[in-house]
């Protein structure tokens, strides 16, 4: 941008890099919370780029990634456009470790819907992020990971006939295996409602592995899906690089299949390696109790894949828990 902009307390000039926060929360005992921002505005015009990291407060893989495309890879002298980054998109849920605050038990703030600005605490960080930011941009990716045993992979959402193109374009830039949904009310649809009050910007999620860890893998992924999405767009010069074979799979477009979820409660084994390729009926899980008896076996329900074995805090669930998150083979 050619002349200088300001979201929350930062203010930068064009061909500057600017660090603050956008919006204050307070606690109970009246200890404020931020949210942090990085500002870079371009020396030249572009389009507008909204990057997060940890709204789910126990992924702070995405943070790193922030910081790897802010701190080192990116020169604002060289960039045309506006690049937005929220290294910690959830202060609340970071602070712990976890998922959800414990405030108020919301898991992350949404950034690409207007939210509640009346809403309970979390809520409140997602409003201000769409009011002040989202809504102003014209690309968002979003950066979350799993923990292992898990692939790298990007969420692509085909439900807006609005901005599914362009959510379509922006994940195969990434490089990574891209796990569409299909549009709401078909197989397998996932997702809310389409609300012609608002157009969000075209937008995907990244999910990384091991994401409670500061890796050089998970890193290396994300950074160089964030920097291909800017090269696509034209805010950075470069060819848009491959991702390693080896995080690749499922021949790189697979469509989402949704979650299997626990019965029973006990310690689940897991029995495959996530990537792989999955008959129908082939055991994936185990339950067993505390006495050692199996008490569920899960079979996989078509051909297809595990993206990755989820848990709530270590391999101990209850029923309802969801044990893995799965797709189709194609
Ligand atoms: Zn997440």
């Amino acid at each position: 941008m050619k002349t200088s902009v300001t979201f929350g307390d930062v203010t930068v000039g064009p061909g500057e890099i600017g660090f603050g926060s956008l919006t204050t929360v307070e606690l109970a005992d009246s200890t404020p919370v931020k949210l942090p921002i990085i500002v870079m505005n371009g020396a030249e015009d572009g389009p507008k780029f909204l990057f997060s990291g940890a709204v789910h407060g126990g992924e702070l893989i995405g943070a790193n990634v922030v910081r790897r495309v802010m701190r080192e890879e990116l020169d604002p002298k060289k960039l045309k456009g506006l690049v937005v980054a929220i290294p910690i998109g959830n202060p609340l849920g970071f602070m712990f470790g976890d998922r959800a605050s414990p405030q108020d038990l919301v898991t992350g703030p949404r950034f690409g819907s207007p939210g509640n600005a009346e809403g309970s605490i979390t809520q409140r960080f997602g409003a201000a992020v769409w009011d002040q930011v989202t809504s102003k941009m014209d690309l968002r990716v979003d950066i979350h990971g799993n923990y292992p045993p898990c692939t790298a992979f990007c969420l692509c959402s085909l439900h807006d006939d609005r901005i599914k193109d362009k959510n379509t374009e922006l994940a195969e830039a990434t490089g990574l295996t891209i796990v569409y949904s299909p549009p709401k009310g078909t197989l397998d649809g996932m997702g809310g409602a389409i609300d012609p009050s608002y157009t969000p910007p075209p937008s995907v999620t990244l999910e990384l592995i091991d994401a409670r860890r500061v890796t050089e893998v998970s890193t290396d992924l994300g950074t160089r899906a964030i920097l291909n999405v800017m090269k696509l767009w034209g805010m950075i010069e470069g060819e848009i690089e491959k991702q390693p074979e080896q995080y690749v799979w499922g021949g790189g477009r697979v469509k989402n299949g949704g979650t299997i979820r626990a019965s029973r409660g006990g310690i689940v084994h897991f029995t495959r390696t996530p990537g792989e390729f999955i008959k129908e009926g082939d055991v994936v899980a185990k339950i067993y109790n505390p006495w050692g008896d199996v008490v569920e076996t899960f079979k996989f329900p078509f051909d297809g894949h595990i993206r990755a074995y989820t848990y709530p805090r270590h391999q101990a669930i209850n029923t309802g828990d969801t044990i893995a998150y799965i797709t189709h083979d194609k």
